[in-house]
C-alpha cells in the first residue's frame, strides 16, 4: 500500500472508564482528502479525493439519486454510507467505514466523556496508507452501478 504523510490534529479523549488516549483526525479547517477508519480504530487510512474512483463513485451515486428522487439532496450522507464497499479491506482484513465511532483502545468503549483537540491544537505528521480499489476496478461499469444501487437501497437512500 502506498503511504503518504499528512498533518492531522491530535485529539485527546477520556472514555467512560477513565482511560485517556489520543487519536488523530483532520483539523476542522481541512478540505480535500478524507480519513477512513476500521472498526478497531487502530487503522486509519487516507481516501484521496482526486482519485478517479472517488469521482466515478460520486457521479454514479448522484445519477442514481437523481433518477429516483429528482434531486441529490442526501448525496453526501449516502456517499459516506456506501463508499466503503468500494474500498479494498485494510491490511488487517477489516473493512473501512466512515461511520466508525472512536473507540477506547483499552476497554473498547465508544462512550467518551470528553474529547477534543488541545488548546492550541497539537499538529502531528502522520504517515497513512492510501486506500486502494483493486477489487472494484476489476468490475464492469454495469457491475459497479448494480453494487452501488444495492448498497444505496440497503442504506435507505433509494426506494
Ligand atoms: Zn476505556
Amino acid at each position: 500500500m502506498k503511504r503518504v504523510s499528512v498533518e492531522l490534529w491530535r485529539f485527546t479523549a477520556v472514555c467512560i472508564n477513565g482511560h485517556e488516549f489520543c487519536f488523530h483526525r483532520f483539523s476542522d479547517f481541512h478540505y480535500g482528502d478524507l480519513t477512513i477508519r476500521t472498526a478497531n480504530q487502530s487503522e486509519l487510512a487516507l481516501v484521496e479525493t482526486d482519485d478517479p474512483v472517488f469521482n466515478e463513485v460520486g457521479s454514479i451515486i448522484d445519477e442514481l439519486l437523481v433518477a429516483a428522487w429528482g434531486n441529490k439532496n442526501r448525496s453526501d450522507w449516502c456517499f459516506d454510507q456506501v463508499f466503503p464497499i468500494v474500498c479494498d479491506p485494510a491490511p488487517s482484513g477489516l473493512r473501512y467505514s466512515f461511520a466508525e465511532e472512536v473507540r477506547c483502545p483499552v476497554c473498547n468503549s465508544t462512550h467518551l466523556v470528553r474529547y477534543g483537540p488541545g488548546e492550541p491544537p497539537q499538529v502531528d505528521t502522520v504517515e497513512l496508507p492510501v486506500v486502494t480499489y483493486n477489487a472494484w476496478q476489476q468490475l464492469s461499469y454495469e457491475e459497479k452501478r448494480g453494487r452501488l444501487r444495492d448498497a444505496l437501497r440497503k442504506a435507505g437512500c433509494l426506494p
